[in-house]
């Protein structure tokens, strides 16, 4: 599932070539994704030009002349850069097209979305009730241990929380923990001061490292033939239950919590 640095590098990978360009043509083969994409969204959104992209969590926005066009992955979009004379494959549920060029979104999954809005996109509703930007400045210890104070789930579901903070998922989440030495378990109420100082760093390091390991990936999205723009890492202990920790030498343990796999090293973290 593409989480902030997969759509922030989805975002750095696709800005240079729509920039300044028009929109000149909208697909839409499939429009049933997690919200239909409106009725009227090619006719709105086509003759616009591109002014900015930006990101807001994880809904990439397309900031154009007369208002902006919202498009979020979902749990398995990608996009592309395309020749829109090649042939769209089963997934290919939509092109924006930029003067010769076009931009696919591919989502097997269909829980992406495409909407264009002429108001401000970051009142729009599905914008509006997003929490801080993990590497943004409100994103800091003081934020972090004054919102933990009244929350009653585990510290790795309320960094999963959106209306918290935006854009880590379970990869993210697993990481992060891992490098502050927090156990996924801890009760988020319960984190001093010190370990949500620490949390913070782990989360904004881990970050930064996916989006350095994805900078190099960033070519990838001119080819046609590429799957995806995801990029591949090394994890500390996301998906390597039961290999040995990177930092002990200890197993790397699994556990089921809130639906989702949590991956851990009881000597490294408490
Ligand atoms: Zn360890």
């Amino acid at each position: 599932m593409p989480e902030l640095p997969e759509v922030e590098i989805t975002r750095r990978g696709i800005e240079p070539f729509v920039l300044g360009k028009t929109i000149t043509a909208i697909v839409v083969r499939n429009p049933n994704l997690r919200q239909r994409v409106p009725r009227d969204f090619a006719r709105r959104a086509t003759g616009r030009r591109v002014k900015r992209v930006t990101r807001r969590g994880k809904y990439l926005l397309f900031e154009c002349d007369g208002g902006t066009l919202i498009m979020h992955l979902g749990m398995s979009g990608s996009l592309r850069l395309i020749d829109p004379k090649v042939p769209p494959g089963k997934h290919d549920h939509l092109d924006l097209v930029f003067e010769g060029q076009a931009l696919r979104l591919r989502d097997p999954r269909r829980f992406g979305l495409a909407i264009w809005t002429k108001k401000d996109p970051l009142k729009h509703p599905l914008l509006a009730a997003l929490g801080v930007e993990p590497l943004g400045e409100q994103f800091t210890p003081e934020f972090l241990h004054r919102t933990t104070r009244r929350s009653e789930t585990g510290i790795k579901q309320l960094l999963m929380n959106a209306k918290v903070v935006v854009g880590i998922g379970n990869i993210y989440a697993n990481e992060s923990l891992f490098r502050a030495g927090i156990h996924p378990r801890a009760l988020a109420s319960r984190l001093t001061r010190a370990r949500c100082e620490r949390l913070v760093r782990a989360v904004r390091e881990t970050l930064l490292a996916a989006l350095a390991a994805g900078g190099s990936s960033l070519r990838d999205f001119v080819h046609s033939d590429g799957a995806s723009g995801y990029f591949q890492q090394s994890y500390y202990v996301y998906d390597r239950a039961g290999l040995p920790c990177r930092a002990c030498g200890g197993a790397i343990r699994t556990a089921r919590l809130g639906q989702r796999s949590s991956f851990y090293c009881t000597n490294c973290q408490s």
